[in-house]
């Protein structure tokens, strides 16, 4: 499956999602945000949507990947999952 949303579902999601940044209430330059990252597994369904502003997207986007490396937070957490299973 492509990372990103392909530009109909990307329509659709916005008819869906409200007009306006979660975060801010901007309604210029609005995105849609995954609520959990794809990379922690977060899906493109509606529930994990939401609608920020770019620059409400950017400031979340730094806070969430600075000094962290999403892929090995990825691995350890199967690593612990694998460990919890095996007990
Ligand atoms: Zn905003």
């Amino acid at each position: 499956m492509s990372r990103r949303l392909n530009s109909s579902k990307r329509k659709l999601v916005r008819a869906k999602l409200p007009a306006i940044c979660a975060q801010c209430g901007a309604t210029d330059e609005l995105t849609i945000d995954h609520i959990i990252p794809r990379v922690y597994g977060g899906t493109n369904e509606l529930h994990n949507l939401q609608t920020l502003c770019l620059g409400c997207n950017r400031l979340k986007a730094k806070a969430e990947v600075r000094h962290r490396n999403p892929q090995e937070n990825l691995l350890k957490g199967q690593q612990l999952a694998a460990l919890r299973e095996a007990k």
